[in-house]
């Protein structure tokens, strides 16, 4: 707790969120992709398959937040199982969501700069104001997780709770939230932030690697089931 307070008590990472911009240069990771390392902060969030429980607090907690109407969601905890006899029965749970990609397939297409890339912080978002509704970023996204607010008109997906809670220091809604700390979310940037400690000392994946993504998402593995890339 000691560390979610001083990674968001910093400032710099807490100030830059909201800005806008194009990302620029990248390196190479030790999975042999490139990362975009010009950013200031970069963003990223942990789900802990063995932790997770599926109780849904989190999309609940996401929907609340940042009035998602009904009908469309930024957060589903996809169930899978039972696996093992009964009573010794376990689920696997896995979390849908925008993966965060350094790689952005849907800014790419974007014929208007209404999906956009912040420099400053590494997260991907809608200004929705000049979002036309045109679709194309819904068919790049290879997560299947973009959608029409019908509310708005305009595209939409989590964005870590960027102007409803990170700008004012807070931690996203569905970590704050979940109750077996399942959720760990934090900056790459900083040697000492819990994310970089959780990835440092426990094996990880993340989901389609193969199209060059470069999700900032990452997943402890659960024990049951097949891991669903
Ligand atoms: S998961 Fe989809 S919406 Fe999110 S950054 Fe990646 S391509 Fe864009
Ligand atoms: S639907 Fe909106 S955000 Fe998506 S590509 Fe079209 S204009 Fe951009
Ligand atoms: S709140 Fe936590 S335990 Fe519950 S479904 Fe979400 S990630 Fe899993």
């Amino acid at each position: 707790m000691k560390k979610e307070r001083r990674l968001f008590l910093k400032g710099a990472c807490v100030a830059a969120v909201g800005a806008a911009g194009a990302s620029g240069l990248s390196i190479a990771n030790s999975g042999g992709q490139k990362e975009d390392n010009s950013t200031n902060c970069k963003y990223a969030l942990i789900h802990d398959e063995n932790k997770c429980i599926g109780c849904d607090a989190c999309s609940v907690a996401c929907r609340e937040t940042n009035n998602v109407p009904e009908g469309v969601s930024r957060l589903d905890i996809e169930r899978e199982g039972p696996f093992g006899e009964y009573p010794n029965q376990f689920y696997r749970f896995t979390r849908k969501s925008c993966q965060q990609c350094e790689g952005k397939p849907c800014v790419n297409v974007c014929p208007t700069g209404a999906a956009y890339h912040n420099p400053k912080t590494g997260i991907v978002s809608v200004d929705e104001w000049k979002c036309v509704g045109c679709l194309y970023c819904i068919a790049a996204c290879p997560y299947q997780i973009r959608f029409i607010n019908p509310v708005t008109k305009a595209a939409d997906k989590c964005d870590f709770c960027k102007e409803t809670r990170l700008k004012e220091g807070r931690l996203p809604a569905c970590v704050e939230a979940c109750p077996t700390k399942a959720l760990t979310f934090g900056d790459l940037k900083d040697p000492h932030s819990q994310v970089v400690e959780v990835l440092k000392t426990t094996p990880n994946y993340r989901s389609k690697t193969e199209l060059g993504t470069r999700p900032k998402v990452f997943r402890i593995a659960s024990q049951e089931g097949e891991i669903k890339l």
